[in-house]
């Protein structure tokens, strides 16, 4: 998306309130833009603090086909309590790799081809077919050491924006902010989950560690992220692309004054 110098907008908003980033997004960009969430804690913050702006926004949410029920039910009782506009997508074909000559499920066998079969690809269909150019997400620097670097807006490499107002919150911000707002969360946060993917213990179990609340995601591997996060440009890549743009502008100068 172009015409937004994200360099200047991180700055500009580095010690902004969360509802002063959501106002901007939806004064400058919106209907042009949407939030993606899969209903957990900081999701349900987030979804909090949009609905007051902007009740209509388009959340999506990915329907993997592997959530577990309670993802599901928590989904719907949110939609019903908060009048949420929720779009559920998810893959195209039916679960990879369950078919009866193919016993052994994707996750097992090559869990990140698993996400970005029933996560990642399906986001991307929407995303080559919608007009939407900026996508909200609860994501958060404290979550894991891949996220520690990210910015509250970041581009992608598509080039769409992504915006991350609660990057700077602490678990412990997030948690007491649903305690004092009294909202509701998601069940399984009762029964010692911290993190909640999908249902497979290969995929989510309850967190090993309290210090590392996504320690309970592919507890047996070295995967830490789905992939839906993975495609975000660094902010050194940022000023590479910025210090190109400069010196294709000057080179063009240059070549209209000869
Ligand atoms: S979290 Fe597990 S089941 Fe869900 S898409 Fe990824 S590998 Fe597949």
């Amino acid at each position: 998306m172009k015409g937004y110098d994200l360099t200047k907008l991180n700055m500009q908003f580095r010690h902004a309130r969360c509802e002063d980033v959501i106002s901007w997004v939806m004064e400058k960009i919106y209907p042009d833009a949407a939030m993606i969430s899969s209903f957990q804690a900081s999701g349900v913050v987030l979804l909090d603090l949009v609905r007051d702006i902007q009740p209509d926004l388009p959340v999506f949410f990915i329907d993997t086909g592997y959530h577990f029920p309670e993802t599901l039910e928590f989904r719907d009782r949110l939609i019903h309590e908060w009048k949420l506009n929720v779009v559920t997508i998810g893959p195209e074909t039916k679960k990879k790799g369950t078919s009866k000559e193919n016993k052994e499920p994707l996750y097992k066998k090559d869990p990140d081809l698993c996400c970005r079969t029933h996560k990642v690809e399906p986001l991307k269909r929407l995303k080559k077919r919608s007009q939407i150019t900026a996508w909200l997400s609860a994501l958060r620097r404290d979550q894991n050491s891949n996220r520690e670097s990210m910015n509250m807006f970041m581009h992608d490499q598509k080039g769409h924006i992504r915006i991350h107002p609660l990057i700077h919150w602490s678990r412990n911000k997030i948690w007491q902010h649903i305690y004092a707002k009294r909202l509701p969360f998601h069940p399984l946060y009762d029964q010692g989950y911290t993190s909640i993917g999908c249902f497979p213990p290969e995929c989510t179990t309850r967190g090993v560690s309290e210090k590392r609340p996504r320690s309970g995601r592919w507890p047996d591997s070295d995967k830490t992220e789905c992939g839906l996060h993975l495609d975000l440009v660094k902010e050194e890549e940022e000023a590479w692309v910025q210090q190109l743009k400069t010196r294709e502008k000057k080179s063009e100068k240059t070549k209209k004054q000869v």
